[in-house]
C-alpha cells in the first residue's frame, strides 16, 4: 500500500474556453474555477436562475445513452465524462465547472481541450489528504451486450481494456497506469468514435446538431471517416479508457485498483461506479463508532439543559463533545426509534425529519451564542435559515455529530452560524442560520 500521504488538489486560477455543445449545437463557454478541500467536482449552470450546481456523484447519474448525464431536480448536465476524466487524471480533486449551457463544449471529441484548460489554470496542492477507495477483493459487473468490468486489488489506479467493434472488427487492447503524464500523452488526444448505423437515426432526427466529423470519428463498415487521420492506430481503445476514467470519477474518491474491461460502455462503467459507492457506504457504516469524550472541553446533558430551555421531546442535543475555539463546537445527538417524530414520519419507513436536524443545528449554535454572550439574561432567537440542504436520510440508530461555527456577529444584535450534521463520516445536512438577541 502506498504510504506517502497524497494531498487534495485544485486549480490555481480560473481558466475558460468556448466551443459548440454536441447535442444542441449552441455556443457554450466553460469556466474552470478553484474550490476548497472536500468540495469535489461540481457543475454550475450559469445560464439558469439561481445558478444551480450539480455534484459530480454517481447518485446524481441520470442517463448513460451515448454520453453520461448527471442531474439534480430538473437540472441536467450532459456529456460530463471527458472533462471529469481530464480532471481526475490530471490530479484535480476540487473544482467548479461553470457553464452557460447544459453541456461542455465538445471540442474535437477528445479530452485534449480540457487538459489544455487545466494546464492553463494550473494545479495546486491543498492541505487535506486525498480520499481513496482501496479495492480489497475483486468486484465485477457485466451486461447482456458482452460488456464486462472486473476490479482487482492494486496499489495503483490501472486500466487494462479490450475494445471490439461489431463482428469483432477493430479489436484493440491497451493497459496503462492512470497518471498525469501518461494520460496527457496516450489517452487525452483519443477522440470519440461512433458507428454509422448508431448515429444515422439521430442525425435524421436532428438530435446531434453539434456533431460533425470535426468532433467524432465515424466507423462505417470497414471504413473510418474523420476530418484528420487517426491519431493512434488503436485510438478506439484509448477513448474507451478515457470514458472509463471519466465515468468512474463519479465515485468521488480516487481508486486504488486495477480495472480490467472488456467491451466497456457508459452503462457498465456506471454500474461499477455504483457498486464501488455502495461498498464504500457499507464500509463507512461498519467503521467503529467514534468514542465520545466526556469531562473537560465538553458539556454533559445537565450542563446543556442549564443553557438551553428545551426539554424532551424537543431537546436535540445529548452532549457537547468539544469546543474547538470560542466560536466552534460539536454536539452529539443519538437518534433512537423511540423519538416521537418517527411515529408519523413515515410509519414503516422511519426517517428523521430534516427540520429536526435544522433544530439540532440551531440548538448547538445557541450554546455557542450563550458562551459568547456569557449571560443568560439575553437569549438568541432563531431568525432564518439559508442554504439548507438535506443530503442523506437519517435513520433510527444513527449518531449525528452536529458541527456549528459562528461566522459573523454584527454588533450586539445579530449572529450567523454555519452548521452541518455528520453521520458515519458523511455530511447528511447543512444550513446557515441567523440569530437575533433579545432580552429575556
Ligand atoms: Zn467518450
Amino acid at each position: 500500500m502506498a504510504s506517502t500521504p497524497e494531498f487534495q488538489h485544485t486549480v490555481a486560477k480560473t481558466a475558460s474556453f468556448s466551443g459548440t455543445a454536441l447535442h444542441t449545437g449552441d455556443k457554450v463557454t466553460l469556466k474552470l474555477q478553484p474550490a476548497p478541500v472536500d468540495h469535489g467536482i461540481k457543475f454550475k449552470r450559469k445560464d439558469l436562475q439561481d445558478e444551480p450546481t450539480i455534484d459530480a456523484k454517481i447518485e446524481n447519474l441520470k442517463t448513460v445513452e451515448r454520453a453520461t448525464t448527471i442531474g439534480e431536480g430538473s437540472v441536467r448536465v450532459h456529456t460530463v465524462e471527458h472533462i471529469l476524466a481530464a480532471l481526475l487524471a490530471m490530479g484535480v480533486d476540487n473544482a467548479i465547472v461553470e457553464m452557460d449551457a447544459n453541456e461542455p463544449p465538445i471540442g474535437d471529441g477528445s479530452a485534449q481541450p480540457y487538459v489544455d484548460l487545466i494546464k492553463r489554470a494550473g494545479v495546486i496542492a491543498q492541505d487535506e489528504p486525498r480520499q481513496f477507495f482501496n479495492v480489497r477483493e475483486p468486484m465485477h459487473v457485466e451486461a447482456k451486450t458482452g460488456a464486462l468490468l472486473v476490479l482487482l486489488p492494486d496499489d495503483k489506479f490501472r486500466i487494462s481494456c479490450t475494445q471490439a467493434g461489431p463482428n469483432n472488427r477493430f479489436t484493440q487492447f491497451l493497459s496503462m497506469e492512470v497518471m498525469p503524464a501518461v494520460f496527457e500523452r496516450e489517452i487525452a488526444p483519443a477522440r470519440t468514435f461512433v458507428y454509422y448505423e448508431d448515429v444515422k437515426p439521430l442525425m435524421d432526427k436532428n438530435l446531434i446538431k453539434g456533431g460533425s466529423l470535426e468532433n467524432a470519428i465515424v466507423v462505417r463498415g470497414e471504413a473510418v471517416l474523420s476530418k484528420e487521420p487517426l491519431r493512434f492506430g488503436d485510438e478506439f481503445v484509448r477513448h474507451k479508457i478515457l470514458d472509463i476514467i471519466g465515468d468512474l470519477a463519479l465515485v468521488g474518491r480516487r481508486i486504488r485498483g486495477h480495472v480490467v474491461a472488456v467491451k466497456p460502455g457508459h452503462a457498465t462503467n456506471a454500474d461499477l461506479a455504483r457498486s464501488i459507492a455502495r461498498e464504500q457506504t457499507r464500509r463507512s457504516a461498519l467503521a467503529a463508532p467514534r468514542t465520545i469524550p466526556s469531562g473537560d472541553g465538553g458539556l454533559d446533558v445537565d450542563q446543556v439543559m442549564q443553557i438551553l430551555p428545551h426539554r424532551f421531546p424537543f431537546l436535540m442535543v445529548d452532549r457537547i463533545v468539544s469546543f474547538e475555539t470560542e466560536t466552534k463546537c460539536v454536539g452529539v445527538k443519538t437518534v433512537t426509534i423511540n423519538e416521537p417524530f418517527f411515529q408519523g414520519h413515515f410509519p414503516g419507513h422511519p426517517v428523521m425529519p430534516g427540520v429536526m436536524q435544522v433544530e439540532a443545528m440551531a440548538q448547538v449554535a445557541s450554546i455557542l451564542l450563550f458562551k459568547l454572550a456569557k449571560t443568560t439574561s439575553r437569549i438568541g432567537y432563531f431568525m432564518s435559515a439559508d442554504g439548507v440542504k438535506f443530503r442523506k436520510p437519517v435513520l433510527p440508530g444513527d449518531t449525528i455529530f452536529v458541527h456549528a461555527e459562528l461566522t459573523k456577529s454584527r454588533g450586539e444584535r445579530l449572529a450567523k452560524a454555519k452548521c452541518h450534521c455528520v453521520v458515519n463520516d458523511a455530511v447528511v445536512s447543512e444550513a446557515e442560520l441567523m440569530f437575533t438577541f433579545l432580552d429575556k
